[in-house]
């Protein structure tokens, strides 16, 4: 991907550390879906499901930071901006 980066001052190839990683990481936040319907029985069980659960929602933390790392420049090394910044289209 594309990106400006502000150490070099001109758009450079950027990327992710670990783009694979990445991916499975933003797969842990949809783990939990097959297992909504079943709340009330994983809330009702103190023993093994519901610190299970607590385990999982814990893991949410690492994993917002992990897909919150900025992409980096691949020449410098700096962090660039997630999104492509949108040039202006005519005003200027
Ligand atoms: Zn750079």
């Amino acid at each position: 991907m594309r990106r400006d980066c502000e150490r070099c001052q001109r758009e450079v190839e950027a990327a992710y550390d670990d783009p694979r990683l990445r991916k499975w990481v933003k797969g842990y936040f949809f783990l939990g879906l097959p297992f909504l319907p079943a709340i009330p029985i994983i809330g009702s069980d103190f023993v093994v499901m519901l610190p299970l659960l607590m385990i999982y929602v814990v893991g949410f933390g690492p994993a917002i930071g992990f897909i919150k790392e900025p992409p980096k420049c691949q020449e410098c090394g700096a962090a660039v901006a997630h999104q492509a910044a949108v040039a202006p289209s005519g005003l200027v």
